[in-house]
């Protein structure tokens, strides 16, 4: 187990061009958000990763899509109604579209959104990680904090 860690640390910093750099975790976790790629079921489904499409986390039968997870899925109520109220937006304009304009219009607004997706990608990630899925290398914030916790 040590050996693999320190062969995967080994290749973090030769695939890192900076290893203190912040910025790289949270275009990762952004891609994610921007992208649909990552640890969505919708997606892992579609390359074989795991057997339905369907949201682990609620009881609505979506498939748990970028869409679902960020904008509908009521697991992540609590979090997505902080970000409303960074953003001023009311629940009805809290669309993909507002909420990538709202990025746009300050630094402070890039920080809050990239905020919210990483505090819910994070979570995703522990939860696969005790169902045992592999999903994405967990972000920067998750490796500098291993104990950081399901709320
Ligand atoms: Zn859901």
């Amino acid at each position: 187990m040590a050996g693999y860690m320190d062969k995967r640390n080994q290749r973090q910093m030769d695939c890192e061009a900076d290893p203190s750099n912040q910025d790289m975790a949270t275009f990762f976790v952004l891609t994610q958000f921007l992208s649909g790629h990552g640890l969505f079921y919708a997606y892992l489904h579609k390359t074989g990763k795991v057997r339905s499409p369907k949201c682990p986390n609620c009881q609505e039968n979506q498939d748990d899509d970028a869409f679902h997870t960020f904008f509908e899925c009521m697991r992540w109520t609590g979090v997505r109604n902080c970000l409303r109220e960074k953003l001023h937006l009311a629940a009805k304009d809290t669309t993909p579209e507002a909420v990538k304009g709202k990025m746009l219009e300050s630094e402070k607004n890039w920080t809050t959104v990239a905020d919210y997706v990483e505090k819910i990608m994070n979570k995703k990630i522990l939860q696969e990680a005790a169902k045992g899925n592999h999903g994405p290398a967990p972000s920067r914030e998750l490796r500098r904090h291993p104990g950081l916790s399901l709320k």
